[in-house]
């Protein structure tokens, strides 16, 4: 066994991703390898999500295997991290496999931690005990934040940059707030210092994360900055050539300013990820959303109109407490008249802890669940569908991912590779494998609803 090699297992959202970078880049920096898989790894550390409870049950049955391996190597370490850390914090340090768990806002010391117990120091809990109470502000995390910001665990040519964390919103439905704590926003220079040194490191396309991005807001000497300062300034930055930014709460405050930058800023990518989640008003008021269907239709139509060629994204809840047909019909409704490029679906699944878990019942059936799934998802591929075909015979602006690993074309030069578009549209081409981390225009000669298929 190697006693420096650590594997990292991630799940969950993009901010997920992020704290597993920084971890491994703080581990590299302590001596320690980043392993491939756990065989031979002295540490076993695992990223988890509380979302839903599929995420959470996967890493149950991870943790399950990692007991086995235990049995004949007592020394392996196993560590808990991220959001489920946070939620079940003492109980989770009861499994048998698990060494450490620690909360999102202690990954500064994770690396600390992990090397106690290669050493021999076991049950370690680091979690925030009063969440909603403690003290937002966690220097700490903003040194670790900049310290370790590098690309190296990302894609060529692109990084996520967090410029806020926690969430207010309160959502019925969602664990995020008791887990990742209150709303604080990242001051703008630490943010446009941290851009400036990834573009010095090659980043072409930056991620701006938040759990509600559009809500960032950090006053200094008087004066009050929103998202879109931040998009002004990240745009004069030289090396960048892309930003975006995720997810977007369909909120009216600083909405206009957003959508002039966009409108205003070239680098600022035409793509906006900004959950519906239902399209019966009844339904948002039960998930504690605070805007109807026909607000959110508005807001989304006056970007569209703003932004030349906006490319929206939406999120939905399907099967949420009491979802009648009538109101499920009301969302298939609402997909129909959005236009997304594309949306994600996901089945209501009571989380403890959360209003809607204590309050309401899960009354609508699991195959009813899954039926609406499918029938959100058809319809939304029609229209991604006709969305795509208007691709056909133009020239795209792709920024090249690398290799792809479904093989979708079986002739041409090079190999297959994959791309993103400003607007986040999969490209598929053959090409010189060196381009990975660069542009390219890619001509469409065929789609199918979620890709575009091309050459260079
Ligand atoms: S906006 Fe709502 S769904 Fe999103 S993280 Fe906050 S509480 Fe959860």
């Amino acid at each position: 066994m190697n006693r420096k090699a650590i594997h990292i297992k991630s799940f969950g959202c993009q901010m997920n991703k992020l704290d597993t970078a920084l971890v491994a880049a703080s581990l590299k920096d302590s001596g320690f390898s980043i392993a491939e898989n756990e065989n031979d790894a002295i540490a076993v550390l695992i990223n988890t999500c509380s979302v839903r409870d599929r995420a959470e049950g996967k890493v149950f049955s991870h943790l399950g295997n990692l007991k086995r391996i235990k049995r004949s190597k007592p020394e392996l370490v196993v560590a808990v991290f991220g959001c489920m850390a946070q939620r079940l914090g003492k109980e989770l340090l009861e499994h048998e496999a698990v060494d450490i768990v620690c909360g999102p806002g202690q990954i500064p010391q994770l690396t600390k931690l992990v090397a106690e117990a290669i050493e021999g120091k076991k049950q370690i809990l680091a979690v925030t005990e009063k969440i909603r109470t403690e003290s937002a502000e966690n220097p700490e995390l903003e040194k670790f934040e900049s310290v370790y910001d590098r690309s190296d665990a990302q894609i060529p040519g692109q990084a996520y940059v967090r410029v806020m964390r926690g969430c207010n919103n309160f959502c019925s439905y969602c664990i995020v707030p008791y887990v990742r704590g209150p709303e604080v926003s990242r001051a703008p220079e630490l943010i446009i210092e941290q851009v400036k040194r990834l573009a010095g490191k090659g980043v072409k396309l930056v991620t701006l994360l938040g759990q509600a991005v559009n809500a960032y807001q950090y006053t200094d000497g008087g004066k009050e900055y929103c998202l879109a300062d931040l998009l002004y300034s990240i745009s004069e930055i030289d090396g960048i050539e892309w930003i975006r930014f995720v997810t977007s709460y369909p909120y009216s405050r600083y909405y206009d300013e957003i959508l002039a930058a966009m409108r205003d800023c070239e680098k600022v990518c035409g793509y906006l990820h900004m959950p519906a989640q239902s399209g019966s008003d009844r339904i948002l008021k039960a998930m504690n959303r605070k805007y109807t269907a026909g607000e959110y239709l508005e807001m989304l139509d006056k970007a569209k109109e703003v932004v030349p060629n906006l490319a929206a994204v939406g999120d939905f809840i399907v099967g949420f407490a009491g979802e009648t047909d009538e109101e499920f019909e009301a969302t298939v409704e609402l997909v129909e008249k959005a236009k997304y490029r594309n949306c994600f679906v996901f089945q209501y699944s009571p989380r403890p802890g959360t209003k809607a878990e204590e309050r309401l019942q899960d009354t609508v059936a699991a195959e009813v669940k899954r039926a609406r799934n499918i029938e959100l998802l058809a319809v939304q591929e029609r229209v991604s569908d006709e969305l795509a075909k208007e691709f056909l015979g133009k020239e795209i602006k792709v920024l090249v991912e690398g290799p792809s690993k479904k093989p979708f074309l079986n002739s041409g030069d090079g190999v297959q590779l994959v791309g993103r578009t400003a607007g986040d549209w999969i490209a598929i081409f053959n090409g010189d494998e060196k381009l990975a981390g660069e542009f390219v225009t890619v001509k469409v000669t065929r789609v199918s609803p979620l890709t575009l298929f091309g050459e260079l």
